[in-house]
């Protein structure tokens, strides 16, 4: 199988936190790959601005260290990372002031039709104040994209705020709002696996589904960001964006074509009709100490804290096609495992010909983002030899690395997909103002009305599977949670 390389024209594209932890571990090292691979046109430049005073060197020297601790086996051919490098330079720009704008601007190709992307890696707080920048300082042209990382907003309010800034500088096509869990190879054959084969799409419904599990588990806790994520909690850092956006692609109808609005559209109509959530139905955690790492308490420094390091919760979408067909969602830190999984899991068959004592299975298909992106298929067959029908599960494994060979190897980053994606003008892949603004409605009042209940998270021991209560939420219904494994 012959991977096949979209060539790009060549673009300008800038860094801003260019210095910073996302820029050296992900947005270069992926830029590197891409650049291995072919995508990264001779002419391209790729400019990184902070406020840190350093010159073109010092910057290539700080980026190479990085792509050779974070690009993978590439980072072995050291011609390519040179040759990679000289596409570099950088600009000490600071988005508050008037310091830098005059050089970037001289850096940048004067030319209309040439796409410029400005990539914010910066805090939230500069969000609305560089693309003002940018447009006072006559920065943005129509091929101008801006890329905005998370968070996008702290609530419907701060979201709707954000999305009117941005677009009194940039129109709706020009704003790339990044969720990677979007760019993730599995997600994206989530699609095809539905809409390509005519195998899953006439039982993906509450006729055929028993439910469905998302879960994205986490062994580290929030040591380094604890001040940031105790103002959060994993219902704003995880469930309002990453989660929702796993379970709009599950749930949505088919699009019409595999184009952004399209889709978009379809994602935009499962959130809306997303129930609201009875507060019995969502069960919150919080680490405690196992002896070998610190409390959350202790990571956000907060003794008195209140703020959720794990969330499960049940929730309905209210349409003819999911209609009494629960979703469980859960995420946390400090659990048992790094995993993230969606499950499907079909109805049992009406009846069993076999009789009881043969053993019966539910078919799951489970889409893992991580370790080991790919999917398997439970299905039941007879368990081999004479004495017998006895059935058991098997798994049909369609593993990148089994079906794929070498190919999989390369499976490419999510953050260097949507990066290509940004240049190329597809925005299929990203969250559009009226998505973002929808599933913070959904969310807000669940968030307002735990603070105003003045509910304590749960504690859990740091390394388990999270609270007691959270197995209860979905014992309850005669289901159970699949286990982590990571
Ligand atoms: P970080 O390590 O703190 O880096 C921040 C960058 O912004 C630095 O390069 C910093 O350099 C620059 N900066 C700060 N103030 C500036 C100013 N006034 N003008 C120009 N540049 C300025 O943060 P990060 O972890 O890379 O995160 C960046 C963004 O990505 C945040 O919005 C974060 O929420 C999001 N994000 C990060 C991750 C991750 O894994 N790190 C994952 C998802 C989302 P100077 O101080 O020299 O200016």
């Amino acid at each position: 199988m012959v991977s096949r390389v979209i060539p790009v024209s060549p673009f300008d594209l800038v860094i801003f936190g260019g210095t910073g932890d996302l820029a050296q571990r992900k947005i270069l090292p992926g830029l590197f790959r891409r650049f291995v691979a072919g995508q990264i046109p001779t002419e391209s430049r790729i400019i990184g601005a902070a406020r840190a005073d350093m010159d073109d060197a010092g910057y290539r020297d700080l980026i190479r260290a990085a792509i050779e601790e974070h690009a993978g086996k590439h980072s072995a051919d050291k011609d390519a990372v040179e040759d990679f490098l000289r596409h570099l330079s950088y600009v000490p720009v600071d988005a508050m002031g008037e310091g830098g704008w005059k050089e970037l601007q001289e850096l940048l190709v004067d030319d209309e039709e040439r796409v410029r992307a400005f990539y914010f890696s910066v805090g939230p707080n500069l969000f609305g104040p560089l693309a003002e920048q940018l447009r006072s300082h006559g920065l943005a042209q129509r091929e101008s994209r801006i890329v905005v990382e998370k968070p996008f907003g702290h609530d419907l309010e701060t979201a709707r705020a954000l999305n009117e800034e941005l677009a009194q500088h940039f129109y709706e096509d020009q704003i790339y709002r990044i969720d990677h869990y979007l760019g993730k190879e599995t997600v994206q054959n989530l699609m095809a696996v539905r809409f390509g084969n005519m195998l899953f799409e006439p039982l993906w419904n509450a006729q055929y589904i028993d439910h469905i599990q998302i879960t994205v588990a986490e062994t580290v806790g929030v040591g380094g960001r604890g001040s940031y994520y105790d103002n959060s909690g994993a219902m704003r850092d995880m469930v309002q964006n990453h989660l929702m956006q796993l379970l709009c692609l599950i749930a949505m109808e088919p699009p019409a074509r595999f184009e952004a609005d399209a889709v978009r559209d379809e994602k935009l109509k499962v959130i809306r009709a997303l129930d609201p959530v009875d507060p019995d139905q969502i069960v919150r955690g919080q680490y405690t100490s196992d002896g070998t790492c610190a409390s959350y308490r202790e990571d956000a420094e907060n003794p008195a804290s209140k703020t959720e390091s794990y969330i499960a919760l049940k929730c309905f979408i209210s349409n003819w096609r999911w209609a009494n067909t629960p979703f469980y969602l859960r995420t946390g830190k400090r659990l048992s495992g790094r995993a993230s999984e969606i499950a499907i899991v079909f109805k049992e068959t009406p009846h069993s010909i076999f009789g009881i004592d043969s053993g019966r299975h539910r078919n799951v298909l489970s889409i893992r983002l991580q370790p080991n992106e790919g999917m398997t298929l439970g299905v039941t067959i007879k368990e081999p030899g004479p004495g017998g029908m006895r059935l058991v599960d098997v798994p049909l494994d369609m593993t990148f690395a089994d079906a794929l060979g070498e190919q999989a190897e390369d499976v490419t980053d999510a953050y260097e997909r949507l990066i290509m994606d940004v240049i190329r003008g597809n925005q299929t892949l990203f969250m559009r103002g009226d998505e973002v603004e929808a599933a913070w409605a959904w969310t807000d009042p669940l968030i307002e009305g735990w603070e105003r209940r003045g509910d304590n998270p749960k504690p859990y021991d740091a390394g388990s599977a999270g609270p007691d209560d959270a197995a209860f939420l979905i014992n309850r219904d005669g289901r159970r949670w699949r286990s982590i494994k990571g």
